[in-house]
């Protein structure tokens, strides 16, 4: 059996065993495998990948390995632009739009409440979530390794934390999201950008103390949902500001 020489770099470390980690090791894989059987075989998902090099050579995710190829791969990098240098990458999506996995409607929801692109529906069978997620140009998330090693998934991210805040939190880093927040923008429960309503549209449909108190009105075009900063509002907005905090604070 071939035997060729891996090493991964920073975060992907994550995903290996301890006696892996940081440190180059040699695996013996089936004569003819892909980079991406081999580093998937190990629990990295693909796409958690930016850049693979084999002996040196940017190289893409079908590249067949040799005995004795020297393997480094490597995350997405914070600090520069590997655009030009990475093989295994079609272009990056221009808007960042995501499809959630059916365990993550919390999330989801609070996606949506800053202002970001979240599909969701549940249930939803993982294959159809993956053809709709290529479709729409959507980032899949998830946290489920299988999901994201499906070869047909271009971009996805394995969500790391359980708490749903903490993984908005994450996702804003890790995309790095936080100067395109725009709080309030899309409806919490059906995605759809909310419409500014005058008041005096939606007056019949309020509850008297509702109506006596606020001024400014949203509504949802697909769901037809009203919008107003209540104390429901208030609350959200606090944990919207934590959320800010806590992604700036982490330096992603
Ligand atoms: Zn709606």
């Amino acid at each position: 059996m071939p035997s060729v020489m891996l090493r991964f770099y920073e975060e992907l470390n994550d995903f290996l065993p301890t006696g892996k980690r940081r440190r180059d090791f040699a695996l013996a894989c089936r004569p003819e495998s892909s980079v991406k059987s081999v580093i998937e075989d190990l629990g990295v998902p693909h796409t958690e990948v930016d850049l693979l090099l084999v002996n040196g050579r940017s190289v893409g995710f079908d590249e067949r390995l040799q005995d004795g190829d020297r393997v480094s791969v490597y995350p997405r990098f914070e600090s520069f632009d590997i655009g030009p240098t990475s093989k295994v990458r079609p272009e990056p999506l221009r808007q960042t739009r995501f499809a959630l996995d059916v365990h993550l409607g919390k999330l989801a929801r609070l996606l949506r409440m800053f202002g970001f692109d979240s599909s969701y529906r549940a249930p939803l069978e993982d294959g159809e979530l993956v053809r709709q997620a290529l479709k729409e140009q959507r980032i899949v998330l998830s946290r489920d390794r299988g999901l994201l090693k499906r070869r047909a998934v271009t971009h996805g991210y394995l969500v790391r934390s359980e708490i749903p805040r903490v993984q908005a939190v994450e996702i804003i880093g890790r995309f790095d999201l936080s100067r395109r927040i725009s709080l309030f923008s899309r409806c919490m429960s059906c995605n759809a950008p909310l419409q500014n309503v005058e008041k005096s549209v939606v007056r019949t449909m309020l509850p008297a103390f509702v109506s006596d108190n606020h001024e400014q009105f949203s509504r949802c075009p697909g769901c037809a949902k009203l919008y107003w900063q209540g104390t429901h509002w208030e609350h959200m907005k606090r944990l919207a500001d934590d959320v800010i905090e806590a992604a700036s604070g982490s330096g992603a």
